[in-house]
């Protein structure tokens, strides 16, 4: 029987020489130890929900699901070490019992904590950070199953290097992250017309601690999103209305609707109007992780930039006006992050919006995808680590200040690209 893995959207998959599982972080040193003996590369699996190659090996692919407990809490300062496959969701369940949170999530939280920092993974508010922000310091075992704690103190460049590393650097075994005390989030989902969003956008982003909204290329109308902390008690929906707004609605609904689109695609400006509309009036209020994320089961490959905020307008009207010469039933979200300084952040130094884009399973996306990325890079965007793109390092060693001193550290930790794979062969550039 031959090894095999495959991630969320069923598009990237690999037959590894092993496949291993390990439960402790010496038996990830022993698996690294006999790769090193037998000459194989070495990439760790994540929740497998990158849209990208990035894990993909035909050496040892080492997946940490069973490295998943949290092992120290400190509620006086926030402070948590947690092993690196716990997963987003797994960790805001045990960590509310101490009273801490994450400071701010994405539209999902299956991720692990490992995975999603990876590749900077992001949710929305104009004063916060990615994910990788909530890291207080890393634990990063090297091929020779050597292990270096990282932080802003012991190593500054290996710091900024590790925080979005793609896994280019060694395995992340375990991190300290940095939280927040728990809070109520007060979820609005309302639509507006996508011209008068913009004719005030900065407003939106900068009076509201999340604002995000989704559009259809057809449709004039976007659904707004705001989410705001609020001193008021958790309002938990019941299991039917939980099951009738994310699942019926959400996923069930629309899934049926994007295979409509699939089989005639020129009923796609329809369904874009009607999705559009059929959205309305939704409150929810919850502890923080319940209102930020939501179950994704309709299946869909996505690519996302990240482009300067100054630039959103524009941005944004361009690609709805290219979306509307492609079919694709699936909407356009738009978010905002504050900068960062990891080196490899599609938010390094600079105020950040992020415009992504869906392509349903079993539909083209290149050609749509390959015209909204001239768009992106127009604008100078950088891609998202996990989400489909064309750039190779060439393409992307001008676009961020720091690429060369995150080269200089990855000789450092991995001189032998142990941990390298086509992916990052290609993004990054082998090893020299
Ligand atoms: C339905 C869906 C919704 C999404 N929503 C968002 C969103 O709202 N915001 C956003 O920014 N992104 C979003 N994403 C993208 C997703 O968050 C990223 O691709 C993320 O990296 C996936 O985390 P993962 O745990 O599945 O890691 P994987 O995809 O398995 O791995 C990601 C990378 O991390 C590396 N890695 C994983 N674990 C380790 C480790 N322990 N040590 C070293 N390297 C490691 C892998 O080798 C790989 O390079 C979404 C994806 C899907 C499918």
């Amino acid at each position: 029987m031959t090894n095999s893995w495959v991630n969320w959207a069923g598009d990237q998959q690999c037959a590894p020489a092993t496949i291993a599982t390990p439960r402790t972080a010496d038996e990830v040193a022993e698996l690294l130890g006999r790769a090193g003996d037998a000459g194989q590369t070495v990439r760790v699996a994540g929740a497998g929900h990158s849209f990208t190659d990035a894990v993909l090996t035909d050496g040892v692919l080492l997946d940490l699901r069973n490295l998943n407990r949290v092992l120290d809490v400190d509620a006086a300062t926030g402070r948590v070490r947690v092993e690196a496959g716990i997963t987003l969701n797994a960790a805001s369940n045990a960590l509310h019992e101490h009273g801490l949170a994450f400071p701010n999530l994405g539209d999902i939280d299956v991720q692990t904590v490992a995975g999603a920092t990876a590749t900077a993974t992001h949710g929305t508010g104009g004063a916060l950070q990615n994910l990788s922000a909530a890291l207080h310091s890393i634990e990063l075992m090297l091929a020779d199953g050597s292990r270096v704690e990282l932080n802003a103190e012991t190593d500054p460049e290996g710091w900024r290097a590790a925080r979005v590393s793609v896994g280019a650097l060694g395995v992340v075994t375990a991190a300290t992250l940095q939280l927040v005390p728990s809070f109520v989030l007060e979820g609005v989902e309302r639509p507006v017309p996508v011209e008068d969003i913009l004719a005030d956008l900065d407003s939106h982003i900068d009076t509201n601690d999340h604002f995000e909204f989704y559009m259809f290329a057809h449709s004039p109308v976007a659904m707004t999103k705001r989410n705001n902390a609020v001193d008021l008690a958790e309002q938990p929906r019941g299991k039917a209305v939980d099951w009738f707004a994310d699942m019926l609605m959400s996923n069930y609904t629309f899934d049926a609707l994007c295979k409509l689109g699939r089989w005639q695609p020129r009923l796609v400006p329809l369904i874009h109007r009607g999705a559009a509309y059929a959205g309305s009036y939704r409150r929810q209020v919850d502890r923080s992780y319940r209102v930020f994320a939501s179950p994704r089961l309709i299946r869909f490959t996505e690519m996302e930039y990240a482009i300067p905020r100054e630039h959103s307008a524009a941005a944004i009207r361009e690609i709805k006006e290219l979306s509307t010469r492609f079919d694709t039933p699936m909407p356009i979200e738009v978010r905002w992050v504050a900068p960062d300084d990891a080196f490899l952040s599609p938010a390094t130094g600079r105020d950040t919006c992020y415009i992504a884009v869906h392509q349903y399973r079993g539909m083209a996306y290149e050609p749509y995808f390959r015209a909204c990325e001239a768009v992106f890079d127009k604008y100078n965007g950088r891609p998202h680590w996990g989400k489909r793109h064309f750039q190779t390092a060439d393409t992307l060693r001008g676009r961020y200040p720091d690429w060369d001193r995150f080269a200089e550290v990855r000789r450092r930790f991995d001189p032998k690209g142990r941990f390298s794979n086509g992916y990052l062969n290609r993004v990054l550039g082998p090893v020299d």
